[in-house]
């Protein structure tokens, strides 16, 4: 056991590339990417585009940096954003739409499954009167906590704020893992959006990186926003290269995260009067209070590692996870509940 490799279920993010992926960094042909002249940057650019069927695509350090973009892109000074109480842009940004942009955000409360509501939203649009602020986006989220969004509902949301002139922003951080679950294109997925973001270092397994994809006016904006904040990058081919690698060859396989998630919520379900629900590549277990840390500390001698979070532990399967880990995952929790 002290030398078998960590199965570490705290996140997705954990991930480290592969001996493949390293061979494209190195093989990747770069350069100046301010200047746009980075091949590699700008067939990824290409590529994220094609993808989710949008004219352009905008490479960026981090899912955060391009949520923070897209967010300054649509939205003046003064001006808000409807979204999910529970969604990242909202719980876990550091509140930067609001501290570096200065955008109103209003948080509506999400239902059970992580939607929202097209009465919901189109009652929280303000009329035009000088004491409110201007609603002028509205932002959801693809998956929710892991959960996949119904596609006919998102379309709904976007149809009923655009008449009323409202953008509508997609973070898709996790959006593969719902094509992927939902077996459809992610275009089709996000048709109804104006712009989407799709993080390469979560499920795709790139050690870093986002893009940020909407038409050619868009991404031309939030390039320049960007450069404001300090992400523009040079020959930043390298990492671009691992977000490539992972378009061609990290999608798919993401049925197999969602499958050993699976196993892995069958197999704590056994477990008399421990909470267990899953969806996608994610597991939630809700333990005692009394059991969070004995647990963890047990798991930890068993080289499986858990976060933090309480009452409910996210538990999250990614490419580093085989079945053999997942199985010694589940062995690890019975002989603590035992
Ligand atoms: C992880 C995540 C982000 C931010 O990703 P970082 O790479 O940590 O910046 C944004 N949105 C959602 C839904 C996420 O899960």
């Amino acid at each position: 056991m002290t030398n078998a490799a960590i199965v570490d279920l705290r996140s997705d993010t954990v991930t480290r590339p592969s001996a493949a992926m390293y061979q494209a960094m190195r093989e990747a042909p770069v350069g100046d990417d301010v200047y746009g002249e980075d091949e590699t940057v700008n067939r990824l650019e290409a590529s994220a585009a094609q993808l989710l069927g949008k004219q352009a695509g905008l490479f960026l350090s981090s899912a955060t940096q391009a949520n923070l973009a897209a967010m300054l892109t649509h939205n003046a000074r003064g001006e808000e954003v409807l979204l999910g109480d529970c969604y990242h842009i909202f719980e876990s940004e550091a509140g930067g739409t609001s501290a570096l942009g200065g955008i109103i955000m209003h948080p509506l409360a999400t239902d059970a499954a992580g939607g929202l509501s097209p009465a919901q939203v189109l009652a929280a649009i303000k009329q035009d009167d000088p004491h409110l602020p201007i609603t002028r986006t509205l932002a959801l989220e693809n998956t929710v906590a892991g959960q996949v969004q119904d596609p006919l509902q998102h379309r709904r949301l976007a149809e009923a704020v655009r008449e009323q002139g409202i953008r509508v922003h997609l973070d898709g951080a996790r959006l593969m893992n719902a094509a992927v679950a939902l077996a459809l294109p992610a275009a089709e997925i996000v048709a109804p959006f104006d712009s989407v973001m799709l993080c390469l270092s979560k499920g795709l397994g790139a050690p870093v990186g986002a893009v940020l994809c909407g038409s050619d006016a868009f991404i031309a904006r939030a390039r320049r926003l960007r450069k404001m904040l300090g992400g523009g990058m040079r020959q930043a081919g390298v990492l671009a290269a691992c977000g490539l690698y992972a378009l061609e060859n990290n999608i798919e396989r993401l049925a197999q995260d969602h499958a050993t998630a699976g196993r892995l919520a069958a197999g704590l379900a056994q477990i008399d009067g421990l909470p267990v629900s899953h969806e996608t590549n994610m597991v939630f277990i809700e333990p005692r209070a009394q059991d969070l840390e004995p647990l963890q500390q047990h798991l930890r001698r068993q080289r499986v590692e858990i976060g933090r979070q309480s009452p409910r532990i996210r538990l999250v399967t990614h490419l580093d996870v085989d079945s053999d880990g997942i199985e010694r995952a589940i062995a690890a929790f019975h002989s603590y509940f035992r």
